[in-house]
């Protein structure tokens, strides 16, 4: 049976796993604000495709079991670890793409060595489809990963909308805070921090002035 050489497998199965991380860490800039979907997202894809790339890499040149134990750790390690930012349901997620596609690579390399074309065929096919894959999780986060943040008029503090603990429609439009002593505020003078807000710079200006007193049933 044909097979890849073994320094080679393990050099390709190691070039996947700098990828991986290289990738992981980049994204971590986007930790703080990346919502639990795409957290968990992140794990899956990272876990599943690294362990798949890597499993296929190492099952192409070693045996089967030494592919299949390195792969599954490989898999599970990437997938908890950066499936973390999904929380709980992260790491599950992540650890268990990564156990699947670790085992699923290194038996696709076992059973595949057959000729050198299917080695090599099958070597590049799968670091594409790990390239592809990766691409298009940092397009996900970039995209989908933040927050919609909202300005909080009154202190100016970034909120929420989904766990603002006030708000209040103004015009038309929904106006989120970061308390509900921010929104009383508001309410009392509402055309005030609804100019502040849209100029933010001018702030300090306007801060001494007394603003025109204004409520909500004028
Ligand atoms: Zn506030």
């Amino acid at each position: 049976m044909a097979a890849m050489p073994l320094p080679i497998a393990v050099t390709g199965c190691l070039a996947v796993l700098a990828a991986s991380l290289g990738v992981g860490l980049a994204l971590r800039r986007h930790a703080a604000h990346m919502t639990e979907m795409v957290g968990m997202m992140t794990g899956m894809t990272l876990g599943m495709m690294t362990g798949l790339a890597a499993g296929t890499w190492l099952g192409l040149g070693a045996d089967m079991f030494i592919s299949n134990t390195a792969a599954l750790l490989i898999g599970v390690g990437v997938g908890v670890g950066f499936g973390r930012w999904g929380g709980l349901m992260g790491m599950l997620e992540g650890g268990m793409g990564g156990a699947m596609g670790g085992m699923m690579g290194a038996m696709l390399g076992v059973m595949v060595r057959l000729s050198p074309l299917a080695i090599w065929g099958t070597a590049a096919l799968m670091t594409l489809l790990f390239a592809l894959s990766l691409a298009g999780l940092v397009r996900l986060v970039q995209t989908r990963g933040r927050r919609p943040a909202a300005l909080d008029p009154v202190c100016g503090m970034e909120v929420d909308p989904q766990t603002a603990p006030a708000s209040t429609v103004y015009r038309e439009q929904r106006i989120y805070f970061c308390a509900p002593a921010c929104r009383r505020a508001f309410e009392k003078d509402p055309e005030r921090y609804r100019q502040l807000a849209a100029a933010p710079a001018a702030r300090l200006g306007r801060e001494g002035q007394p603003a025109r007193p204004l409520t909500l049933t004028d």
